[in-house]
């Protein structure tokens, strides 16, 4: 029996021009095609914190994982022509900074949005929240540092937005009973994650990758039927399987 994810939430990366060897980019021609089928289908993209506020059957959540400044200068004026909102979730340890904690082929490196950019996403209704300070494995951290990544962070973003940071996203979709109760006893009331089956309560997405994803994959994604899940769920969780490569040049960064 498949399990059909309980709301229908997106994850978009990089929103760009910049060619990369990686699936976690979108040329913004690409983006918009998705983003106009849906509005024309009659769904109104939210931010998760609108969404579980009030989850309407035409909503779903827009996502964009590590705040790139790609998405407030490629996504967020379609997005605004369109009406809809987003979360964005932040590295405060890289605010205007290159991805170096990213495994980069041909270090092609990709800037994230300064504290501006981020202030101004915040005032036309998007949600600001958590993706930790570094964009570490939680799981593989001291449970200091996990405790350090959770509350800086929060700290940090409530301080820039003046408002309180309620959802945090696991790095690479990675965690476990231990960082989720870390992650709650910080004061956290919505936990994201990735495909995998929801566990401790960690709110799935579906990520929309390049060239596999098309507007019609979208829109299975976001109709959540079992079936088509199902389909999504291998290939998302195969293209997944690549973040790996940066799990992994973290890991041989840090032991060097
Ligand atoms: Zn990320």
């Amino acid at each position: 029996m498949v399990k059909k994810l309980k709301y229908p939430v997106l994850a978009y990366h990089k929103v760009t021009k910049q060619w990369e060897i990686s699936f976690t980019m979108l040329y913004p021609r690409t983006f918009e095609r998705q983003m106009r089928y849906l509005a024309q289908k009659g769904y109104v993209g939210k931010s998760l914190r609108e969404y579980l506020a009030d989850p309407k059957d035409h909503y779903f959540v827009l996502t964009f994982d590590d705040a790139y400044e790609s998405v407030y200068k490629n996504a967020y004026p379609l997005l605004k022509e369109l009406d809809f909102n987003a979360t964005v979730f932040v590295l405060t340890n890289y605010l205007g900074k290159n991805n170096t904690w990213d495994f980069t082929p041909g270090n092609i490196f990709s800037r994230h949005m300064n504290v501006e950019q981020l202030k101004t996403l915040y005032q036309e209704g998007w949600e600001v929240a958590s993706h930790g300070e570094n964009h570490r494995v939680m799981t593989g951290l001291h449970p200091e540092s996990v405790i350090h990544e959770l509350k800086h962070s929060k700290e940090l973003i409530s301080s820039l937005i003046d408002d309180e940071v309620e959802t945090f996203c696991f790095p690479f979709g990675v965690y476990n009973a231990n960082v989720v109760t870390a992650a709650k006893s910080c004061g956290y009331k919505n936990l994201v994650g990735f495909t995998e089956p929801s566990r401790y309560g960690v709110i799935s997405r579906s990520a929309v990758y390049r060239t596999v994803d098309g507007r019609l994959s979208v829109l299975r994604k976001i109709r959540r039927c079992p079936f088509d899940l199902f389909f999504e769920g291998i290939k998302e969780g195969i293209i997944h399987s690549f973040s790996l490569f940066s799990r992994l040049a973290q890991r041989f960064r840090k032991s060097k």
